[in-house]
C-alpha cells in the first residue's frame, strides 16, 4: 500500500497533510526516512514510524458491540446517530460496518467488522447462522406458541419461517422468552410474535453463532473479539 495512504486512512491526516509529514522527514520505514508518499510499504512486515513512534496497523478489525436503544444500525444515516458514531476515531478509521441490522429499538451483540468475506459468510442464508434473543413479551406465551414455531409461523407477508426454537423463561401477563432463529428477515422476532397474537415490548440479542454477548459491556460498549472468538467464526 503506497505510504501517503495508509497514513491517511490510519487518521494521521488528510493526503495532503501525510504529504508535508513525509516532507518534514517525519517518517520512517525501517529507520529509514521516507519522503516519497507514493512509496509502496508492507505494515505487516516494516516498521513504520511517525516521529519515532511505531505506527500500530491492522488490516481486520473484529467488534462486539453491546448496542443501546436509539441507534441505527448503519454506518450513515442523515438524521439518526449510528452504530459507528459510537466508536472511538481510531477503531472508525478501519472503516467496520454492521454485521446485519438490529431495530433501532433492540439492544446486545452486535458484530462490527470490515472483513467483508466474513460478514458475508455470517449473513448468508445458506449458512443458517443461529442467532438468539431474549424477549419481554405482553401477554402469556404458551406451549401452543413453542409448537407453532418449532414448524414455522406464517409471517404477515406470507413467508413461512425455518422452524425456532422457543423457550418459555417466565409466563404470566409479561413473559420473559428466548428464541432461537436462523434466518434474518426485517423485524423477524417481532412479526413471528405478531403472528401469534403477541407484541414484542423488549428485545436484546445475546448470541450470533458461536459468538456470546459480553455481560461486562455495558449498553453502547464495545471491544475488540478475541483471536479465540475470531478463529471460531471462521
Ligand atoms: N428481530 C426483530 O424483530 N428485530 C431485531 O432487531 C432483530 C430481530
Amino acid at each position: 500500500m503506497r505510504i501517503d495512504k495508509l497514513l491517511s486512512n490510519l487518521g494521521y491526516g488528510s493526503r495532503k497533510e501525510v504529504k508535508q509529514l513525509l516532507k518534514d522527514g517525519a517518517v520512517k520505514v525501517n529507520d529509514t526516512i521516507v519522503r516519497d508518499a507514493k512509496q509502496h510499504v508492507d505494515p505487516n512486515t516494516e516498521t513504520i514510524t511517525l516521529y519515532g513512534e511505531v505506527i500500530e496497523y491492522k488490516e481486520w478489525i473484529y467488534l462486539m458491540m453491546n448496542k443501546p436503544p436509539g441507534v441505527v444500525s448503519a454506518t450513515e444515516d442523515y438524521q439518526e446517530k449510528t452504530v459507528i458514531d459510537l466508536l472511538e476515531m481510531e477503531d472508525q478509521v478501519y472503516k467496520p460496518f454492521p454485521v446485519g441490522r438490529l431495530d433501532k429499538d433492540t439492544e446486545g451483540l452486535l458484530l462490527l467488522t470490515n472483513d467483508g468475506q466474513l460478514a458475508h459468510r455470517l449473513l448468508s442464508p445458506k449458512k443458517h447462522v443461529p442467532k438468539t434473543y431474549f424477549a419481554v413479551i405482553d401477554g402469556e406465551v404458551t406451549e401452543e406458541d413453542v409448537q407453532a414455531f418449532a414448524k414455522g409461523v406464517v409471517l404477515d407477508d406470507g413467508h413461512l419461517t425455518k422452524p425456532g426454537e422457543l423457550k418459555i423463561l417466565k409466563s404470566g401477563l409479561r413473559s420473559d422468552i428466548e428464541l432461537t432463529i436462523t434466518e434474518g428477515k426485517f423485524h423477524q422476532v417481532k412479526r413471528m410474535f405478531q403472528a401469534v397474537g403477541k407484541r414484542v415490548i423488549y428485545l436484546q440479542r445475546i448470541s450470533m453463532g458461536p459468538l456470546k454477548l459480553d455481560e461486562s459491556l455495558g449498553l453502547g460498549e464495545y471491544r475488540e473479539l478475541t483471536e479465540e472468538e475470531i478463529e471460531q467464526l471462521k
